[in-house]
C-alpha cells in the first residue's frame, strides 16, 4: 500500500479486462477512484467496477475508443464529473494480430497503430490538458511491451508501434519533467490475459513461451498491476521516461543461458 495515493484519480484505457482490469483492481485496493474505459466489453467494464465496490473503492465504466480524439476527452471529463479531478492516466488499451508484413493491410497497419500508438498520445495529451491547466504533479504510464526491444516477426506493426510508445515516452517524460509530471512505461513480457489465452492453452505453445523466460513461467497481470502502483507512487517520485520490464528476464538474451554462445 502506498498511502499517499489514498483518493488520486485514476482514468485506465482499456481496463475490461487483462492488465488493464489487474491495474484498476490494484488501484481500487490502494483507496484510488479509478474510471475504467473500455471499447466493447460493457460487461467485464462492469464486472471490475462491481469488484472495486464491493471491495469498498470508487469506479465508474465508460465507453470510448482511445483512437478517437474526441473519445479520449470525453475521458478526463468523466474522471473530472465522477471524482472531482485527475491525478493518473494509463494508456493501457493495445491489439495486436499476426500477418507476414508482405501481406499486411493498411487497415490492419492502421488499426494497430491507431490503438497502440495513435491511442497512447491522445490518452496522454488529454491527460496533460488537465495537468498543465491544474497545475497538477500527474503520472502518466504507457503499456508497452518487450517488443519494443525485441523484433516480432509477423508482427511488424505492433512492434513498430510499442517501438513508438517507447520514444514518445522518453520525448514526452523530458518535455514536461520540469512540472513535475512523471511519464513511463511498462513493458509487460508474456502475460496470462485474453489477448494470449488461445496461445497458453495449447500446451506446446505454452512451453515454447515459457522457455524464452528466464524465470521459466508466464507471468500474471496482478504482477504488471503492482509495477503500475509503484511508478504512480511518490517511491518512484524521481524516476521518469524509463520502461520497466516485467517480463521474468525475457530481454535478457535468454539464449545465452547457461553461458551457452
Ligand atoms: P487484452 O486484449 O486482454 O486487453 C486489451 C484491452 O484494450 C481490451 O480491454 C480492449 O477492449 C482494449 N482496447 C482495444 N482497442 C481499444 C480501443 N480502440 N479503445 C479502448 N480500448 C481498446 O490485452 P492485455 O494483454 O491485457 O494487454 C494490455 C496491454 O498490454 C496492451 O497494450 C498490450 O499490447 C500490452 N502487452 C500485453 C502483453 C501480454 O502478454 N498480455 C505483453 C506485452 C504488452
Amino acid at each position: 500500500m502506498y498511502k499517499e495515493l489514498t483518493g488520486k484519480v485514476a482514468v485506465i484505457t482499456g481496463g475490461s479486462k487483462g492488465i488493464g482490469t489487474a491495474i484498476a483492481k490494484r488501484f481500487g485496493e490502494e483507496k484510488m477512484s479509478v474510471v475504467i474505459n473500455y471499447h466493447t466489453d460493457r460487461v467485464g467494464a462492469e464486472k471490475a467496477v462491481a469488484e472495486i465496490v464491493k471491495a469498498g473503492g470508487k469506479a465508474v465504466a465508460v465507453q470510448a475508443d482511445i483512437s478517437s480524439e474526441e473519445d479520449a476527452d470525453s475521458l478526463v471529463n468523466t474522471a473530472v464529473k465522477s471524482f472531482g479531478g485527475l491525478d493518473v492516466w494509463v494508456n493501457n488499451a493495445g491489439m495486436e494480430n499476426s500477418h507476414p508484413t508482405k501481406d499486411l493491410s493498411l487497415e490492419d497497419w492502421n488499426r494497430v497503430i491507431g490503438v497502440n500508438l495513435t491511442g497512447v498520445f491522445l490518452g496522454t495529451k488529454a491527460a496533460l490538458n488537465y495537468f498543465t491547466e491544474h497545475g497538477k504533479k500527474g503520472n502518466i504510464i504507457n503499456m508497452s511491451s518487450v517488443h519494443e526491444r525485441i523484433p516480432w516477426p509477423n508482427f511488424a506493426h505492433y512492434a513498430a508501434s510499442k517501438g513508438g510508445v517507447k520514444l514518445f515516452t522518453e520525448t514526452v517524460a523530458m518535455e514536461y519533467a520540469p512540472q513535475n509530471i512523471r511519464v513511463n512505461a511498462i513493458g509487460p513480457g508474456a502475460i496470462n490475459t485474453p489477448i494470449n489465452a488461445k496461445k497458453f492453452s495449447d500446451p506446446e505453445q505454452l512451453k515454447t513461451t515459457t522457455g524464452m523466460v528466464p524465470m521459466q513461467r508466464i507471468g500474471e497481470p496482478s504482477e504488471v498491476a503492482d509495477a503500475a502502483a509503484f511508478l504512480v507512487s511518490d517511491q518512484a517520485s524521481y524516476i521518469t521516461g524509463v520502461t520497466l520490464f516485467v517480463d521474468g528476464g525475457m530481454t535478457l538474451y535468454p539464449s545465452f543461458q547457461g553461458g551457452r554462445g
